[in-house]
């Protein structure tokens, strides 16, 4: 990788601001899901081991108001991070100021201090300033000074947006390096975009076309095949012509997705049935409709039918590298999930075949976990925004502000 990494670093007596992605689910100070904590633990554990003094940086939740910081606490995190580590963890209930940088002097080889929220910075006397969301240069500089002149940012879920905690710190140190996990996304994300092993199929599913009409743009640049699946691929029959009865669908964007499939032919692969219910839920009657029999009136495609679960199959058994974002229906309501499952299921397959398989988002991300089946998949991305925006091929501002090797 032409990145510094963490293991390029000297880290002993330094020390060490790390970025790392603590925004977990919180209800009344309770975490409901520590996997981003324990996903954090091997870079941690590496500066630690290395006799580096660990000052960990993580956001939690939106801050908009002096209300908001109420429940949006690290202390809960630290508390949790002190169990997983078997160690005390430090925390400071505070962004910056002389009981913050008493507390930074104070630390020993081995031992770590977390910083409370970072995004506390956002509001400063009921005012919202943005200053750790609008990447001000001050507070990265200061954050940067805490340190011994590096930085590690462990923190993917946030690459794409330049906020004074990632790209701010890492502007202001002489070594800003990659720490594991997002060493490990860059290494899946860009052998997949850059130098995937073919054929190399996409599957792109989700309610909206707007919100990824970018990502199959670019990928049908990238990919042999890219399959549509989900809500989106409602726009897509309606510009073919197609009835699509009350489905989601998005006029502004009929001409784009017309220019797509003449574009790029066969390579675009898109549902065939659908199973259509009258009524967004468990009870709706439903119905097995081909798409070009058309979704009759009253009635919205919820789901991909048999036929195009198989044709994705056939698309898939031959597949080397896999990279999959967005559900092919309504996953969340049983009835409509059966195409999301699928697709979870020919994923391992193709895992077990020796090929590639990443999957980023959110929803796909919890499908797989429903099916049980994460651990047998190449790689999860822990960043929904960020994975999508990495295989749109921008430039993600937490990687690039990382000091070249
Ligand atoms: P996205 O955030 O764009 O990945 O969209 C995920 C959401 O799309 C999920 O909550 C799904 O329930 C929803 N979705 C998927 N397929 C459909 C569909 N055919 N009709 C309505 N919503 C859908």
């Amino acid at each position: 990788m032409a990145k510094l990494t963490v293991t390029d670093l000297e880290l002993a007596g330094k020390k060490v601001p790390m970025r790392v992605d603590f925004n977990v689910p919180i209800q009344d100070g309770v975490i409901g899901n520590d996997n981003r904590i324990v996903a954090a633990l091997p870079t941690i554990k590496y500066v630690l081991e290395h006799n580096g003094r660990a000052i960990l940086f993580s956001h939690l939740g939106r801050i908009k108001t002096e209300e908001d910081k109420k429940g949006l606490s690290l202390a809960p995190v630290a508390k949790r991070l002190s169990e997983l580590l078997g160690q005390d963890v430090l925390f400071v209930p505070h962004t910056r100021g002389a009981e913050l940088e008493a507390a930074v002097n104070g630390l020993k080889d081995g031992q770590v201090l977390m910083v409370e929220n970072t995004r506390f910075e956002d509001v400063i006397n009921g005012e919202y300033v943005k200053l750790e969301s609008g990447n001000d240069p001050e507070l990265g500089k200061y954050w940067a000074s805490l340190g011994d002149d590096l930085f590690i940012n462990d923190a993917f879920g946030t690459a794409h947006r330049a906020h004074a905690s990632n790209v701010g710190i890492a502007s202001n140190v002489d070594q800003a390096a990659a720490g594991f996990l997002m060493e490990k996304e860059i290494k899946f994300l860009g052998d997949a975009v850059d130098n995937p092993v073919r054929p190399f199929a996409a599957i792109i599913g989700g309610a909206k076309v707007s919100d990824k009409i970018d990502v199959v743009k670019s990928l049908l640049n990238k990919a042999d095949k890219v399959i549509i699946g989900g809500g989106m691929a409602y726009t897509f029959d309606a510009a073919k012509g197609n009835k699509i009865g009350k489905s989601l669908f998005e006029a502004d964007k009929v001409d784009l997705a017309k220019e797509l499939m003449d574009e790029a032919g066969d390579k675009l692969v898109l549902p065939i049935d659908s199973v259509a219910a009258d009524a967004f839920s468990n009870d709706a009657k439903t119905e097995v409709v081909d798409a070009a029999a058309g979704i009759p009136d009253g009635y919205m495609g919820l789901d991909i039918g048999p036929k195009s679960i198989k044709l994705f199959q056939d698309v898939l058994a031959t597949a080397k590298t896999v990279v999959w974002n967005g559900p092919m229906g309504v996953f969340e309501l049983p009835k409509f999930s059966k195409g999301t499952l699928a697709i979870g299921e020919d994923l391992v397959k193709v895992t077990e075949n020796g090929g590639t398989t990443i999957v980023g988002g959110g929803d796909s991300t919890a499908a797989v976990q429903k099916l049980g089946v994460a651990d047998k998949l190449s790689h999860i991305s822990t960043g929904g925004g960020a994975s999508l925006e990495y295989l749109e091929g921008k430039p993600l501002p937490g990687i690039e502000s990382l000091t070249n090797k």
